[in-house]
């Protein structure tokens, strides 16, 4: 089973969901997005490569902010 990485388009959380699936719900706020209307960070992950993934993601985003402010 492979997964994608997408950003919740209501509070930006990033969420993991099964490659192909039409929908999936935000681990953080709970909303129901679209696959297809919601920005893939990522394609067919491993399961086990998921939590590592979204931590180098954050870290990345984190990173992006923090440029913006200096
Ligand atoms: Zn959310």
């Amino acid at each position: 089973m492979e997964y994608s990485i997408f950003l919740c388009r209501k509070c930006g959380a990033i969420c993991a969901s099964r490659e192909g699936a039409a929908t999936f719900s935000c681990t953080s706020c709970g909303k129901r997005n679209s696959a297809e209307k919601s920005l893939s960070l990522a394609r067919g992950i491993e399961s086990k490569a998921i939590p590592s993934l979204i931590a180098k993601l954050k870290m990345d985003y984190a990173k992006k902010q923090l440029k913006k402010h200096q």
